[in-house]
């Protein structure tokens, strides 16, 4: 594995480990792998764990520093040299490079070009077939003996270590690659790769309010006039309350109360917005993406149904994401418990979270 660069990507974290790291542990959870080797610039040399190697001014260089600490630990049969900027390498990958070993001095990975090939700058001056062109990834794998002695020898300016095996006169197999082992180049790929790891994560919340005196009642960051109020610290919002723990519960953050204790007199008739905007900026403070959200109003009256629309529109607001993301429903308990009797109003909420 190579890693370096000015900014080191490799070290950037990538769904919650490190690019370096999970390209080492492709391999070390191969059962065909038995040692790894990291080669790193000096400066970075203490910051992977194992066996480690300084490389060198080029990248040459540094697989030729990689390949003599193999051989001054003992050598090896085969080695695979593997880029530590493709951090998603498949199992069946190393398989099917490891597997042509047995038939070849040399194999890589390749897949085959699939767009069509022109030349020009600003206008097309040519068309190129690409019929047997190849996009090649790595690891590259060789059997040791052969790759160090062409290494040895080899001049310098080499693409790859294929290049130099080929050039010492060795057949080098091509085997099929992976999309998935892509290559971090760009701020693009790494956020590609950040999409494709995310995790989705549900949970639920619940909340009930009492009616008590007064005209109105806030249901999902609508006011709603009603023949009475519901009672509480803040606005006494069950919709929100209910849906703010429920995106807590997506990051492990805790309920309301931890958040917003009804001891502390300044959430005094809070306007129930504000918790439900802190957790969704809880949530993206984490890297995390609301995908969906699902609020069940139970109560007999007021009607929710008129104001269904316009609560969505708010949570859609509140939480920065489209109103399609956005579910309001409403149902009654058969005039059945505290709800039939309209003793209060309870809220139910699911989140759905990408992080
Ligand atoms: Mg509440």
């Amino acid at each position: 594995v190579r890693a370096g660069g000015d900014v080191p990507k490799q070290f950037r974290p990538l769904g919650g480990a490190r690019v370096v790291d999970r390209a080492i542990a492709a391999f070390a959870a191969h059962p065909g792998v038995d040692a790894v080797w990291t080669v790193l610039d000096a400066a970075h040399l203490g910051d992977v764990a194992g066996n480690v190697v300084a490389g060198g001014a080029t990248r040459q260089a540094s697989v030729c520093n990689g390949l003599e600490a193999i051989a001054a630990a003992g050598g090896a049969e085969r080695v695979l040299v593997h880029d530590a900027a493709r951090p998603m390498l498949p199992a069946s990958v190393i398989d099917r490079v490891l597997a042509a070993l047995d038939g070849a001095p040399g194999a890589i990975p390749a897949l085959p070009v699939v767009d069509s090939l022109r030349t020009g700058a600003d206008t097309v001056t040519g068309e190129v077939s690409r019929d047997g062109l190849w996009r090649v990834q790595t690891p590259q794998g060789f059997r040791f003996d052969a790759i160090l002695a062409a290494h040895r020898t080899a001049a310098e300016g080499a693409t790859d270590d294929a290049e130099i095996l080929r050039a010492a006169g060795h057949v080098v197999a091509l085997v099929e690659g992976d999309e998935m082992n892509m290559k971090i180049t760009g701020e693009g790929d790494h956020a590609r790769l950040e999409a494709m790891l995310r995790v989705s994560r549900t949970a639920s919340g619940f909340d009930v309010h009492r009616f008590g005196p007064g005209d109105h009642v806030w249901l999902c960051g609508v006011r709603i006039p009603h023949t009475h109020g519901l009672l509480g610290h803040s606005d006494a919002d069950a919709g929100l309350h209910a849906l703010t723990d429920a995106l807590l519960g997506c990051i492990g953050a805790g309920d309301i109360g931890d958040h917003f204790p009804p001891s502390d007199p300044k959430w005094k008739g809070a306007a129930s917005d504000r918790f439900l905007a802190h957790a969704a900026a809880l949530v993206r403070a984490r890297g995390g993406i609301v995908d969906h959200v699902d609020v069940t109003l139970i109560c007999e009256r007021p009607k929710i149904g008129p104001h269904r629309e316009a609560m969505r529109r708010r949570i859609s607001e509140i939480l920065e994401i489209d109103m399609d993301r956005v579910s309001v429903k409403a149902t009654t308990t058969e005039g059945l418990g505290f709800t039939g009797r309209s003793e209060g109003i309870a809220a139910q909420a699911t989140a759905t979270v990408r992080a």
